[in-house]
């Protein structure tokens, strides 16, 4: 795990199709002072930037959307992804639309450019978050364990992940997982999913009209329908902890612990998260300067 706090050594611009309007967006990720956090910009609207925590959730409706109506931005995972595997805590994100752009539906494209601009260490420690007791999350047949971790002196996160779906071509896939930035590049390659019958109900309700072949995996039974197939035989499993590193993205700091989880998504995330913070709000630990600016920036 990385010790102190980073940001990005220069401004980083991308340009790509919003999944859900279909329409094009810009993108600026603009480095940012220790302690920042990651703040989020509307340059199609005036209001003031959205700091990126639990409680600024909105929606989890197909994708993690933080602020409230009308100043939003949906969408935020992938990138938000890029941030934690990275160690980038300080940036602000400036987005032309209410959504970021899906580009090729992983976190890829943004770890690229980030690994190529580079990350600037900041010599401020991060907050490593330790819960004092285990809990879970359940909702019906899904649920999210915590258990803090044993070592605290040498503090890790391991993460098991099981998807089971009907589909034959996806069934039941888990995987173990060990914060390591090498393994995360294996993660972040991973793209998001969906199936063919979803496609069209979603088109339906004017959504997902900037999804294509290019930006998502799409399963129609027991048939991958991108040409190129999978990046990987469980690239499923991947992208829902790719989601899931998007979404503890959003805790002011590090989480550390074992963490065990099935069938899980963004709402069972955020009620993770904000069950988290709840804990984080109630003790004295090192996190509790970034609990203050929580609170200020909601205020
Ligand atoms: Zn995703």
């Amino acid at each position: 795990m990385k010790r102190f706090q980073g940001t990005l050594a220069k401004p980083v611009p991308f340009v790509g199709v919003g999944l859900h309007s279909g329409s094009l967006v810009n993108l600026e990720v603009i480095p940012q002072a220790p302690n920042t956090g990651i703040l989020f910009e509307r340059t199609d609207i005036s209001a003031s930037p959205i700091l990126a925590c639990p409680s600024n959730i909105s929606s989890t409706m197909l994708s993690t959307t933080i602020g409230k109506s009308p100043n939003t931005v949906a969408t935020i995972e992938h990138l938000m992804a890029a941030f934690w595997g990275l160690g980038i805590d300080n940036a602000l994100v400036r987005v032309s639309a209410q959504e970021i752009p899906i580009l090729d539906g992983s976190a890829a494209p943004f770890v690229d450019k980030f690994s190529e601009v580079g990350i600037q260490i900041q010599h401020i420690p991060r907050s490593i978050l330790i819960l004092p007791e285990a809990f879970e999350i359940i909702d019906g047949d899904k649920f999210i364990r915590y258990e803090p971790p044993t070592d605290l002196d040498n503090p890790y996160l391991d993460i098991h992940c099981t998807v089971a779906f009907p589909s034959a071509i996806i069934g039941k896939q888990s995987l173990e997982f060990r914060y390591s930035e090498e393994v995360f590049l294996k993660i972040s390659e991973a793209r998001t999913f969906c199936h063919l019958d979803d496609v069209k109900m979603m088109r339906s309700q004017g959504l997902a009209l900037g999804g294509s072949l290019d930006n998502a995996v799409v399963v129609d039974n027991e048939k991958v329908l991108n040409t190129d197939g999978l990046r990987y035989k469980d690239e499923f499993v991947r992208h829902k902890l790719l989601d899931f590193f998007g979404d503890i993205a959003l805790l002011p700091g590090t989480l550390a612990g074992k963490v065990t989880m099935c069938k899980n998504g963004h709402a069972l995330h955020a009620k993770f998260t904000n069950k988290i913070m709840t804990y984080l709000e109630k003790s004295e630990s090192p996190s509790k300067s970034f609990s203050k600016r929580i609170r200020s920036a909601i205020g």
